[in-house]
């Protein structure tokens, strides 16, 4: 069985002409899944018999099923899906400030290894990357919600939901490939966003690969120590090493890089910080995100208060780094950034 989603256009085509199929099939059959999100090859009216029975037999067209979906009060859906093997994971619909857009932040691994000392997702550790079609398979079921309920348009994509993006390089290079894939969605790749906490060789692949599409990093301190004790992963890939990467990146693509910065009480949140961070930033173009943290129970940080974020942003705009404070959306559903969490939905499930 292939997983049709975690193929691109020209492995389809190989797959067909391999088995004696005319090869533009693979442009129709993609136009339907991606474009009609039709993936019943019943309902695939210009393909002939014999290809239909080949699509039913030999393919698997679905990778998630849906257990349960989560409304917000602000208008953010979080859903939760298990896998072929019973694993679960989460993908959030955000609606836009704009009418009718929404922003779909996708998981790329089931939990995660990493450990940042705010996030619920790295808990309980890591259990496995997802596959390409598990990826890709998230914006086609989201694209089908939208659709199937008249609320509007998929604009942006943003991974940013459960794992580390970089840490599950190959897969997610796939997936982008798909979503990119001409006719596929109509999600420009300036339309996406990879959230990454700074793998550091996977930054400048990153940049070689996809010169267009967007990349945040979580830095959440200027300061080497302080971010290590938020951060684990940064013992091995550190500010420093950060930066240098992310130079080579804006050679590479000359793309503003986002810059994340989760505003903790009383921890990273003082002019003392952000000084430290103005420093880090300096000679760089970037673009600053100041993200209250929200609160995950059993863990003990508490966002810092509105006044204190509205500082340390003034701080950044008298030394013209331009920034923005992001607000937050989908708490009480939590499944606002970083509350994602595995065990407690299987066990609220
Ligand atoms: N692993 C990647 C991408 C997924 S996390 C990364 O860390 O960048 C996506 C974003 O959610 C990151 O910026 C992360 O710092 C943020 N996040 C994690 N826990 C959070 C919390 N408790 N409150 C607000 N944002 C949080
Ligand atoms: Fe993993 Fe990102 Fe959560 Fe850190 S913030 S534990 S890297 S998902």
């Amino acid at each position: 069985m292939y997983s049709f989603k975690e193929l691109n256009k020209s492995e389809l085509t190989d797959i067909l002409v391999d088995n004696s199929f005319s090869a533009f099939r693979s442009d129709q059959i993609f136009n339907w899944v991606y474009n009609n999100l039709v993936i019943e090859p019943d309902l695939m009216k210009n393909l002939p018999g014999g290809l239909l029975k080949f699509l039913t037999d030999n393919f698997l067209m679905e990778n998630l099923n849906l257990i349960k979906i989560k409304a917000s009060n602000d208008g953010t859906t979080k859903f939760l899906w298990e896998l072929t093997d019973g694993e679960r994971v989460e993908t959030v619909l955000i609606p836009q400030s704009k009418e009718e857009k929404y922003t779909a932040c996708l998981s790329v691994q089931v939990g995660c290894d990493l450990g940042c000392s705010f996030c619920a997702t790295g808990m309980d550790g890591c259990k496995r990357n997802l596959t390409a079609a598990e990826i890709v398979d998230q914006v086609w079921q989201i694209s089908k919600y939208i659709a199937e309920n008249n609320l509007g348009e998929l604009r942006n994509v943003v991974f940013m939901g459960m794992g580390e993006p970089f840490l599950n390089y190959d897969n997610l290079k796939k997936s982008l490939e798909i979503i990119n894939s001409e006719g596929a969605f109509q999600i420009g790749s300036r339309r996406i966003t990879v959230s990454t906490v700074g793998i550091v060789p996977k930054i400048r692949e990153f940049g070689r690969d996809f010169d267009q599409v967007g990349l945040a990093v979580s830095i959440h301190s200027g300061d080497n120590e302080k971010r290590s004790k938020l951060m684990p992963v940064n013992k091995k890939y550190d500010l420093n090493a950060i930066k240098a990467s992310l130079k080579d990146y804006y050679k590479l693509t000359s793309r503003r890089i986002t810059i994340e910065y989760l505003m903790i009480a009383d921890f990273n949140d003082s002019i003392y910080d952000a000084k430290k961070l103005v420093e880090w930033i300096e000679d760089m173009n970037v673009f600053v995100n100041l993200i209250p943290a929200n609160p995950v129970a059993g863990l003990d940080h508490k966002p810092s208060p509105k006044q204190r974020i509205n500082k340390f942003k003034n701080y950044l705009d008298k030394v013209n780094v331009p920034v923005q404070i992001r607000t937050s959306m989908g708490e009480d559903v939590t499944a606002a950034c970083g509350q994602l969490r595995l065990k407690e939905e299987e066990a609220n499930a």
